[in-house]
């Protein structure tokens, strides 16, 4: 998991957006008497379990196709199903790194320094300039044992790997800038690191990386939580960058997916792969919904995400990456 800097400020986020929900559904139920909903939480009410089974909860359907979505999720698929919990030095994920490194272009695998046995996997677009990096991380999560990270791993993972191909098959006008895809080992902390040192023992491969090629990236797109089926929704935590959170929100819009992307942001930050280079001045942003009920457990699996969603956050993040690349 990534982890939020400041947690009490998340829980208040949280508690905030349940009353504003309470309200709405309050509204939506023509506003009943007080009486119908205390003593009852707004989530357990029949009126709360029958919106989140509608369609409304569902990420919206792009208008446009250049993003191979049933492809990416049957590589979401294929690393829960084939490759099962595959922590950071898992021989299961050095496994999962050759697979991922044939299917990027110029795929490559590179080591991290100081952590024997990580490999980062690494594929690119050539271009002039800095270059766009669009990561995720795609190790999992080290404890529990046997979790499988379909949602906080393979999700941003299969994102990745798909945009990169969809994006090699593109036209590419003389001066656009070079995208490289970045998947990062040793987001996850290993195990014996408690929580509030994540800062210190996690991101080890995003931090190698940016040691290593800050110099040459222009801006960076992180993946991470971005599959939900039910309810999927984007805040800007607060360290993404303002600027590209406006371009994506405008990216999302013209793909039709713009109301996954509510206004304001989250009220707090989270430490995640893009802020090894936000610390060294590269502007980022962690499109994350951090809002996933089976966040850190062993229910993170294959039903609680789909490939709708992976759809709708695949098309924006197509048409991003293309402007970006050509705003310079
Ligand atoms: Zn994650």
């Amino acid at each position: 998991m990534p982890d939020t800097s400041i947690r009490p400020l998340a829980l208040l986020v949280v508690v905030q957006v349940l009353l504003i929900g309470g309200v709405l559904l309050w509204a939506a139920l023509g506003f009943p008497l007080p009486a119908a909903i205390t003593g009852a939480g707004a989530s357990t009410t029949p009126a709360a379990a029958a919106a989140s089974s509608s369609s409304s909860s569902l990420a919206p359907r792009p208008t446009a196709n250049r993003f191979d979505a049933t492809r990416a999720f049957a590589l979401l698929r294929e690393q829960v199903t084939r490759y099962g919990w595959r922590p950071a030095g898992s021989d299961a994920l050095r496994r999962l790194a050759r697979r991922l490194r044939s299917l990027l272009p110029r795929g490559r695998l590179e080591t991290v320094p100081g952590h024997p046995g990580l490999r980062n996997v690494a594929g690119s677009i050539p271009g002039r300039g800095k270059a766009i990096l669009v990561g995720a991380h795609y190790d999992v999560e080290a404890a529990p044992e046997g979790f499988v990270g379909a949602n906080d791993g393979a999700a941003g993972t299969a994102a990745v790997v798909w945009l990169a191909r969809a994006l090699e098959r593109a036209p590419r006008r003389k001066g656009d800038r070079p995208v490289r895809f970045v998947l990062f080992d040793g987001e996850e902390e290993p195990l014996g690191c408690p929580d509030a040192e994540f800062r210190e023992c996690g991101l080890r491969g995003s931090k190698a990386y940016a040691k290593r090629h800050a110099g040459s990236v222009h801006s960076v797109v992180l993946l991470d939580y971005i599959a939900e089926k039910r309810g999927l929704s984007f805040v800007r935590e607060t360290s993404s960058n303002e600027g590209m959170w406006r371009k994506l929100r405008r990216a999302a819009r013209d793909v039709g997916v713009g109301r996954l992307f509510a206004p304001g942001d989250a009220g707090f930050g989270v430490l995640d792969d893009h802020t090894p280079f936000l610390q060294r001045g590269i502007p980022a942003i962690d499109i994350i919904d951090f809002d996933y009920p089976q966040r850190d457990s062993l229910q993170d699996t294959l039903d609680t995400v789909s490939q709708r969603s992976l759809d709708a956050v695949g098309e924006a993040v197509y048409l991003l990456v293309t402007r970006l690349r050509r705003q310079g």
